[in-house]
């Protein structure tokens, strides 16, 4: 087990883009050439994000030095100005980054974002760059001392994912794992998988339900079951500007309404939710309602700004609920 220091440990595993965002007044048709209204280059990736959110709302802005967890990123950048960008970022935000690999022979990961000012909604291509050279073979064994939660998402080798999850289980690490982008994924996956955070378009991947289906919130209870028949313990479906579904193998389920808030851009909505929760499974005395209330409510002050780290909300800025 961890030998634990007086602050608890997340480990976020994943993935560091250089977010390339083109804000647009609505999104051009195939073949057809637009002027954007505005450009950004900024810091991104499910991974770097999460770490971010974790950083950020565990942490006031005017002290970096302590918060309420250690956060600690594992993960791959190109030599090269995006690579130093992004390490700089997060280290502005508390974030350790000595377990993230500087390559020379590739370049860091990008992601072209297109976001449509009128509704807020983002389309996102992604070239993985250095985060697909992050092998499984680093990962046979977990180092010690090990995290109190190890975050997990797809953006790098999904072999990559599945040995992290072999490795943590057999260390009695607890895992979340936000499966985005969906892919399936073999059912050892699942298996004792402690937190499972996912949104409508990835349910419908992962349980080959429509999205009709998932519409209903009537039915939403059987998707959960699913999770739990497969082993996952807590599975939390977010469901965007509706709020979020969450259920407990064996105890309570759920349905947590969106808070009423302008959408600005919805970028890393989910990842400042899994941020949030994730500080609430690290804190201690853990209420599965709770800690989906507190990132639902974290998640909708990240929409109401625009960008993707620059948007996470610092401890200080959370407020009262
Ligand atoms: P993702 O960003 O991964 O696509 P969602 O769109 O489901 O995930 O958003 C994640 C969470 O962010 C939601 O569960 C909710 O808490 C919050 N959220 C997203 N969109 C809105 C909105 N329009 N109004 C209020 N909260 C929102």
């Amino acid at each position: 087990m961890s030998t634990r220091s007086s602050l608890p440990v997340i480990a976020v595993i994943g993935s560091l883009n250089a977010d390339l965002t083109s804000y647009t007044s609505r999104i051009p048709n195939g073949g057809e050439t637009l002027h954007g209204t505005s450009f950004k280059t900024g810091s991104g990736g499910k991974g770097g994000n999460q770490a971010c959110a974790c950083a950020k709302l565990s942490r006031s802005s005017t002290n970096l030095l302590t918060g309420s967890a250690t956060v600690k990123m594992v993960g791959a950048v190109g030599n090269d100005q995006h690579g130093s960008m992004l390490l700089k970022d997060l280290q502005a935000t508390g974030v350790n980054t000595s377990g993230v690999v500087v390559k020379d022979d590739v370049e860091t990961g990008v992601a072209i974002i297109i976001v449509e000012e009128s509704s807020g909604e983002n389309r996102i291509l992604l070239n993985a760059g250095a985060n697909y050279s992050i092998s499984p073979l680093q990962f046979e064994e977990l180092q010690e001392p090990y995290p109190d939660l190890i975050i997990l998402q797809l953006e790098v080798p999904v072999e990559t994912t599945v040995q992290i999850l072999r490795a943590a289980r057999k260390a009695s690490v607890p895992v979340l794992l936000n499966p985005a982008p969906a892919v399936e994924l073999p059912e050892e996956v699942y298996e004792g998988l402690d937190y499972l955070i996912v949104n409508e378009s990835e349910v419908v991947i992962l349980c080959g339900c429509s999205a009709e289906e998932i519409e209903d919130v009537e039915n939403l209870p059987t998707v959960g079951r699913q999770f739990h028949e497969k082993g996952v313990k807590n599975v939390i479906v977010t469901l965007g500007g509706r709020g979020v579904f969450f259920s407990v193998k064996g105890g309570e389920n759920g349905l947590v309404e969106a808070k009423k808030v302008e959408v600005v851009d919805t970028t890393a909505a989910g990842d400042t939710f899994v941020g949030a929760y994730a500080l609430e499974v690290v804190k201690g005395e853990f209420n599965a309602k709770s800690a989906v209330e507190m990132a639902n409510r974290a998640a909708a002050l990240t929409i109401g700004k625009k960008g993707a780290q620059s948007s996470i909300p610092w401890a200080d800025g959370l407020g009262g609920s």
